[in-house]
C-alpha cells in the first residue's frame, strides 16, 4: 500500500474545512488544512459572519441610543454620533480574535496549516505553490465566492461599487446606498447602513424579498423593514452602472421588462448571491466533473466520484451556511476515520441577523402543502404574534410572530418559521424538537420559562390544534 504523508489533506480553513481538520485530529488521524488567505477561519470568520455580526451589533447599538428606545426607557444620552474609525476597528478586534483562535486550535489538535493556493496533481497529491503533498483522503472545502452582476462592476478599493467584502469595510456611512439583491446580505449590510444613516434603497429582481423563505415570513419582513425606512424596489432589475467621481449612476427596468429609468447613489451594495470556489483546484486532473450550477456533487457520506476525494460547505449543494458546512466537517471526518457521520439536511436552521431576526426550520408552508399533496395530506398551521407575548410587549419589540407547521394527520412538525428581536436563538428549540421527530402537541406541552420570547413557539404550537392562551 502507498505511504501518504498525511491521513486527511482539507483544502480551505472556512466553517467546513477547519471543524473537519479538527475533527479528524481528535479521531487520531494526521491532519493538514491548506489555507490560501493570510488568516484562517474562511469567509465567516474573515469576510462574512463574523465581522457582518460585530457591525450589526455595533449599529443596532447605535440605533438604540439615536431613534429613542433608550430615552423612552429614562437612558439619557445627548447628543448621538458614530465615529466610523472605531465602529470599524471594534470588527476587526473581533476578526482577529476569532481567527487567531482557529490557528490556536490547530496548534493544540496538531493539524499542520499550509499556507498557500492548492491545486490538485492527482488523486492523492496536491501542490501547494510548488510543494507537492500526498494524502489518503482529500477534502475540498474551498468555499464560495460572490457572484458577479455583469454591467455593475465591483471596485471595493473605490468603495463606490462594493461586494459584501467592501460593504463591510466603509469608511463612511453613505449618503444613499442601493443595495442590488433583496436577500439575506442585502438585507443584513443595508440594515447596518441605515442604521447609521444611509438612505438605503433594495432593488430586488423577484417580487418578493428572501427567497427560498416561508411566504408570509416574506411578505411580513418587507412591511417591516419598509417601516424601517428602507425602500423597496422589487420585480426590479438593474441592468448597467457608470461610476463618475464618487456617485454611481444604475439603470433600472421592471423585470419583466419596459420603460428604464436611472438612480444615482454614492454606494452600490451588489449582492446576488455566491457561486462556489473550483477554479484553479485542478479538478481536470482528477477528473471530477461539477454540476449545472457549478458545484460538486457528493454522496449522502460527503464522497465525491473519486475515490479518496471529499467535499463538504458551500462548494457542494444545499444552503451556504456556516453551521451547515461545520456539521458536514464534522461528518465527513468520522466518515474518514470509518465511523457514521451524518448531516440531517431536512433540518438545517437559517437565521437573517435584522433587527428583528427573521429564522426558520424545515419545510415552508407553501413546500409543505406541496409535499403532502401526493399522498391526498394536508397541514395544519399555529401562528402566535410577538405582539401577544409578555416579554415582546416589555420590551417594547411586538414586530414579527412565530409560525409551527405540522403535519393534520401525525401531528409531527415540518416546519418552524419567526419573526422576533431573538428568532435565531429561537430556532434553536424548533430545531431540536424536529430533530427528535417532536409533534405540536409535543412542543405545546413542554415547559417554557416565563417571560420570554420562547413562549410564542409554545403559544404557537398550541394554535396548531387547539388555541393559544394569550389570544
Ligand atoms: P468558506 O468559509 O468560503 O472557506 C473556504 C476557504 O477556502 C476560504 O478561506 C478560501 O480562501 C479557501 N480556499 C479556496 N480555494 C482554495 C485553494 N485552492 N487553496 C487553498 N485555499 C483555498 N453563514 C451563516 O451561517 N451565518 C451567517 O451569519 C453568515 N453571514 C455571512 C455574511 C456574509 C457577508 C457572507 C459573505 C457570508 C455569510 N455566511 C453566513 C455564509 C458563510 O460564510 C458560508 O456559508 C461559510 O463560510 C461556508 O463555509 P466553507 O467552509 O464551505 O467555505
Ligand atoms: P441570496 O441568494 O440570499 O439573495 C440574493 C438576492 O438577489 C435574491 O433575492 C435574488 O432574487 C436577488 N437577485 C439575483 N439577481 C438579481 C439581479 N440581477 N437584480 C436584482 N436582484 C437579484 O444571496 P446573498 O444575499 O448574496 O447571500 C449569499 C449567501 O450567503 C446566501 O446563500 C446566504 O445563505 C449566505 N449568507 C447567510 C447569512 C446568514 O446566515 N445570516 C448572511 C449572509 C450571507
Amino acid at each position: 500500500m502507498a505511504d501518504y504523508e498525511y491521513d486527511v489533506l482539507i483544502i480551505g480553513s472556512g466553517p467546513g474545512g477547519y471543524v473537519a481538520a479538527i475533527r479528524a485530529a481528535q479521531l487520531g488521524l494526521k491532519t493538514a488544512c491548506v489555507e490560501s488567505r493570510e488568516t484562517l477561519g474562511g469567509t465567516c470568520l474573515n469576510v462574512g459572519c463574523i465581522p457582518s455580526k460585530a457591525l450589526l451589533h455595533g449599529s443596532e447599538l447605535f440605533d438604540e441610543a439615536a431613534n429613542g428606545t433608550l430615552a423612552k426607557f429614562g437612558v439619557k444620552t445627548g447628543k448621538v454620533e458614530i465615529d466610523v474609525a472605531t465602529f470599524q476597528s471594534e470588527k476587526a478586534a473581533a476578526v482577529k480574535d476569532l481567527t487567531g483562535g482557529i490557528a490556536f486550535l490547530f496548534k493544540k489538535n496538531k493539524v499542520d496549516w499550509l499556507k498557500g493556493h492548492a491545486t490538485f496533481k492527482d488523486t492523492h497529491t496536491i501542490e501547494v505553490d510548488g510543494a507537492a503533498h500526498t494524502a489518503k483522503n482529500i477534502v475540498i472545502a474551498t468555499g464560495s465566492s460572490v457572484t458577479p452582476l455583469p454591467g455593475v462592476e465591483v471596485d471595493n478599493e473605490k468603495g463606490v461599487i462594493v461586494d459584501s467584502t467592501g460593504g463591510l469595510a466603509l469608511p463612511a456611512v453613505p449618503k444613499t446606498m442601493v443595495v442590488i439583491g433583496g436577500g439575506v446580505i442585502g438585507l443584513e449590510l443595508g440594515s447596518v447602513w441605515r442604521r447609521l444613516g444611509a438612505k438605503v434603497i433594495v432593488v430586488e429582481f423577484l417580487d418578493q424579498l428572501l427567497p427560498g423563505m416561508d411566504g408570509d415570513v416574506r411578505k411580513e419582513a418587507a412591511k417591516i423593514f419598509a417601516k424601517q425606512g428602507m425602500e423597496l424596489r422589487l420585480s426590479t432589475k438593474v441592468t448597467g452602472a457608470s461610476v463618475r467621481g464618487k456617485t454611481a449612476t444604475l439603470t433600472l427596468e421592471p423585470a419583466a421588462g419596459g420603460a428604464s429609468e436611472t438612480l444615482k447613489a454614492d454606494c452600490v451594495l451588489v449582492s446576488i448571491g455566491r457561486r462556489p470556489n473550483t477554479e484553479g483546484l485542478g479538478l481536470d486532473a482528477i477528473g471530477l466533473e461539477l454540476n449545472k450550477r457549478g458545484q460538486i456533487e457528493t454522496d449522502h457520506s460527503f464522497r465525491t466520484k473519486v475515490d479518496g476525494v471529499w467535499a463538504i460547505g458551500d462548494v457542494i449543494p444545499g444552503p451556504m451556511l456556516a453551521h451547515k458546512a461545520e456539521d458536514e466537517g464534522i461528518a465527513v471526518a468520522e466518515n474518514i476515520a470509518g465511523q457514521v457521520g451524518i448531516v440531517n439536511h431536512a433540518v438545517i436552521p437559517s437565521v437573517v441577523y435584522t433587527m428583528p431576526e427573521i429564522a426558520g426550520v424545515g419545510l415552508t408552508e407553501e413546500a409543505a402543502r406541496e409535499s403532502l399533496k401526493a399522498s391526498g395530506g394536508e397541514i395544519k398551521v399555529g401562528k402566535f404574534p410577538m405582539l401577544a407575548n409578555s416579554r415582546a410587549k416589555t420590551n417594547r419589540e411586538t414586530d414579527g410572530f412565530v409560525k409551527v407547521i405540522a403535519d393534520a394527520a401525525t401531528d409531527r412538525v415540518l416546519g418552524v418559521w419567526a419573526i422576533a428581536t431573538v428568532a435565531g436563538t429561537m430556532i434553536a428549540e424548533a430545531a431540536l424538537g424536529m430533530e427528535f421527530g417532536a409533534t405540536s402537541e409535543d412542543i405545546a406541552y413542554t415547559c417554557h420559562a416565563h417571560p420570554t420570547h420562547s413562549e410564542a413557539i409554545k403559544e404557537a404550537a398550541m394554535a396548531v390544534r387547539g388555541k393559544p392562551i394569550h389570544m
